[in-house]
């Protein structure tokens, strides 16, 4: 199947359920990104922020990327006056740089924060406890040129269908709390992004409103980037 393929068979299986696909192009070529726009796909993930601003620059304008994977405060620049969602937020130091850099380019840029939700101790990401203490700091309110719209967590990488189903479920659980607690009003705070090529199904069950497929889409990577950053 080409890569066109599977974008199409991919919106066909996930758009009548209100899900984003978002497309994971690390370490895949220019042209492969090409063949999904073409084929109809607007929104792409990247991990490295290099990566990302060469694509940005050779590839049509109207792609609205995704940065997916951990951002070091000294690259927020680099990317600041084009992305369109930041996904992995995990910490208010990050977050300041990037209401810095915002403010810099006379723009909002909206994010995600991620949770820590895996039984694993090498994915980056807030727990509850920090997750709160962020979204309570004055550092946090005082902030104009950021968005939270919503939380972002990557499960266990586990064939245990059970253990997947349970961190998505708390996941979900979260969203549903601080939405309530934090954001009542706050129609942008909507998107729970969970799910990659090997869950998203058991993703979407749990509640998913953006799933991050790469390897589904454009065949499997020789190098897992997000294990090594
Ligand atoms: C690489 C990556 C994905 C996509 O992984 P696949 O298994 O190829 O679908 C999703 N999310 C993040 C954060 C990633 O780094």
């Amino acid at each position: 199947m080409s890569i066109a393929d599977n974008i199409k068979n991919l919106k066909l299986e996930i758009e009548p359920l209100k899900v984003q696909l978002v497309a994971v192009s690390k370490t895949k070529p220019v042209g492969d990104v090409q063949e999904a726009y073409n084929a109809g796909q607007r929104i792409f993930g990247e991990n490295q922020v290099q990566e990302l601003v060469e694509k940005y620059e050779k590839l049509p304008k109207d792609i609205q990327w995704h940065l997916i994977g951990h951002l070091q405060t000294n690259k927020v620049k680099y990317i600041a006056p084009f992305i369109s969602l930041i996904e992995a937020v995990d910490s208010l130091k990050l977050l300041q740089e990037i209401n810095k850099q915002a403010l810099k380019n006379n723009r909002v840029i909206d994010c995600l924060l991620q949770v820590y939700i895996a039984d694993e101790d090498t994915k980056f990401g807030l727990d509850y406890a920090e997750l709160i203490e962020l979204l309570r700091s004055e550092e946090y309110l005082a902030m104009k040129n950021i968005r939270i719209t919503g939380l972002m967590g990557i499960a266990t990488n586990t064939d245990i269908e059970k253990q997947i189903n349970d961190e998505f479920h708390e996941l979900k659980v979260l969203f549903d709390g601080i939405k309530l607690s934090f954001f009542r009003k706050e129609e942008y705070f909507k998107e729970l992004s969970m799910g990659m090529s090997s869950d998203y199904t058991i993703a979407i069950q749990q509640g998913s409103t953006m799933v991050r497929l790469g390897s589904t889409i454009f065949g499997q990577r020789v190098i897992k980037h997000w294990k090594n950053n």
